[in-house]
């Protein structure tokens, strides 16, 4: 079965969440199954081994794995993340909501819908040269990835590629982190 056709027939909207009108795509049914889970966990990493510029570093280093480390935003992030580091014997790092970390850290504000929001990075999670996979659960208006890939390159890493299990295609998260390419699984 195609990944995309996998994704779909798990995720579960969910009219009115978290407010009317929005129709939230839940995929914590896609993370419970465990073959379903799997596939996405192998997904995610694949871009990383194709981008362009990932691919470049690592024929500098031939032979070696196309990132050095995993970067998972709070919270469905995490999940995912911490899976893909695992799986390829590298690190993960949290981009975590503003307030969370316990040392030094640097910023990021990204807009909502209402007012904006803030995410964080420890300062020593990521060291300058470093090839880091960021990876999300969904993409809507790219506003969280923008923060988070912006926080990544404060410090000096590279983003080897951005990777969602999800795509909402119509909110245009797509061309706002351009130039990045966002390597999604399911664009809907
Ligand atoms: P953006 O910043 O791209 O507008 O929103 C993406 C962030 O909001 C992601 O961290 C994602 O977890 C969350 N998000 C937005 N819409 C949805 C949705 O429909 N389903 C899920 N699971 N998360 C969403």
């Amino acid at each position: 079965q195609p990944i995309d056709e996998l994704i779909a027939g798990l995720t579960v909207d969910v009219p009115d969440h978290p407010e009317p009108g929005i129709v939230f795509r839940d995929l914590t049914p896609v993370f419970a199954d465990g073959p379903a889970f799997r596939r996405v966990v192998d997904g995610l990493a694949a871009p990383a081994h194709s981008d362009p510029r990932a691919a470049a570093l690592a024929d500098a280093r031939a032979g070696e794995r196309a990132f050095d480390v995993v970067a998972g935003v709070e919270a469905r992030g995490f999940l995912l993340a911490a899976a893909v580091a695992l799986d390829a014997g590298v690190g993960v790092v949290p981009v975590r909501k503003a307030g969370k970390l316990p040392r030094e850290r640097i910023a990021a504000d990204y807009a909502l819908e209402y007012g904006i929001a803030t995410l964080e990075l420890h300062t020593d999670s990521v060291r300058p040269g470093q090839r880091v996979l960021v990876v999300d659960d969904v993409l809507a208006t790219g506003g969280t990835l923008t923060a988070a890939i912006a926080l990544v390159e404060q410090l000096g890493g590279v983003v080897a590629a951005v990777a969602v299990v999800v795509e909402l295609a119509a909110l245009g998260g797509r061309e706002r982190l351009a130039p990045h390419t966002v390597h999604a699984l399911w664009t809907t």
